[in-house]
């Protein structure tokens, strides 16, 4: 591939003695799980976000587990998720025990559209999970409201998202909880699996921890039955050292963004990824939509060394693990428009300026613009 849709390797050896270094002294004090750099990290990530607490675990889809869980949310309840969405968001909710119930998303941002929430909440609703989908914020001061006014749990899927803003305020502090995943593609990621859960509220700090602690707060005090969920010191430790560099990767996130907005603002065939009005994108995924031949165009792209994918190719209601929902595509008629013209162009912070003129040019030869 002469452009991969995404290379981690730049990254490490950009930033390599340091890293090296920090998993070194984890291996060579021996303390791989918990200690120093877990807690170093945890509080460094809460202050960075602005919340009270951060509670490392195993991975982002744990961290949602964790959060209905301790909200009490279970059998009876519905919750409600956007259709377009990783199924970490949807199935862990069925883990819980309750019902998930989908919404559409909206047209030019992608995230979960609260025209739809409205319409799908019912008695049994009982959280909201919006997803920052892309990096894109969602609509949040709608969603707010709409919790409010129906005294619903709001837990934010910040996986795609770490430090994208609304009105000022990051992600992940609008809610009683907030998840995020350090997937190693993700914003911010590590060397392997981890997550976090980040909350204001006191008690439900304590909670989240001890039920990802097997139920104990201290060794063999188990006050309930839990889960084994923990971000390991190796993670820790390299993801201190990425936290001093997120912003700078943000940055260059954006930058590239500009400029395949500035090379493909005049080809009719394709839409640009919009960022929401006071949000700030941090553009996990650029995602274009091509009004023509999408197929043809990713094609295309890949006989030029041009790597691109889709994210995600079929709506999460429409996968054969909610079959029994019994959903079609007119339930969601944004989603589903979205599904036959997305494609993820490479996006990833490292990713140099010939590369993205070079795969602007191939999408405006492709359309002959
Ligand atoms: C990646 C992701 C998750 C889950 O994260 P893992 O760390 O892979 O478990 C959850 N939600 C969304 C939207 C994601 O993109």
């Amino acid at each position: 591939m002469t452009i991969p849709f995404l290379d981690l390797k730049r990254q490490y050896l950009a930033h390599q003695q340091e890293l090296d270094a920090a998993m070194r002294d984890v291996v060579e004090s021996t303390a791989f799980i918990g200690g120093e750099k877990v807690a170093q990290f945890e509080m460094a990530f809460a202050k960075a976000i602005g919340v009270k607490h951060c509670i490392g675990v195993g991975n982002g889809t744990d961290a949602i587990y964790i959060s209905l869980k301790m909200l009490g949310i279970g059998p009876g309840d519905e919750v409600i998720v956007p259709c377009n969405s990783w199924i970490a968001t949807s199935e862990t909710i069925t883990q819980a025990g309750a019902k998930v119930v989908f919404a559409d998303v909206e047209a030019d941002h992608f995230t979960i559209d609260p025209a739809d929430i409205e319409r799908k909440i019912t008695s049994r609703t009982k959280a909201i999970i919006p997803v920052h989908f892309h990096g894109n914020v969602a609509d949040m001061r709608a969603i707010t409201a709409i919790c409010q006014r129906h005294g619903l749990l709001l837990i934010e899927d910040c996986a795609q998202a770490h430090f994208a803003q609304h009105n000022g305020k990051n992600v992940g502090t609008f809610g009683q909880a907030a998840t995020f995943s350090f997937y190693p593609g993700k914003n911010l990621g590590a060397f392997g699996d981890g997550g976090a859960v980040v909350t204001n509220d006191d008690a439900l700090a304590k909670n989240m921890l001890r039920f990802a602690r097997h139920g104990a707060l201290n060794k063999y005090d188990h006050t309930i039955e839990g889960i084994n969920s923990r971000l390991d010191a190796i993670q820790a430790a390299v993801l201190s050292i990425k936290l001093r560099h997120i912003q700078d990767w943000t940055e260059s996130r954006r930058h590239n963004a500009a400029l395949y907005g500035q090379w493909l603002s005049d080809v009719p065939q394709v839409k640009l990824p919009v960022e929401r009005t006071g949000g700030s994108h941090v553009y996990h995924l650029y995602v274009i939509r091509c009004l023509e031949d999408r197929d043809g165009l990713k094609t295309y792209l890949l006989a030029k060394g041009i790597d691109s994918m889709l994210h995600y190719p079929v709506m999460l209601p429409l996968l054969d693990a909610y079959g029994h929902l019994g959903h079609s595509s007119s339930d969601f008629p944004m989603a589903f428009a979205h599904q036959q013209q997305i494609l993820s162009l490479p996006m990833f912070p490292e990713l140099r300026e010939d590369e993205v003129r070079t795969i602007c040019s191939a999408i405006r030869e492709f359309y002959k613009t």
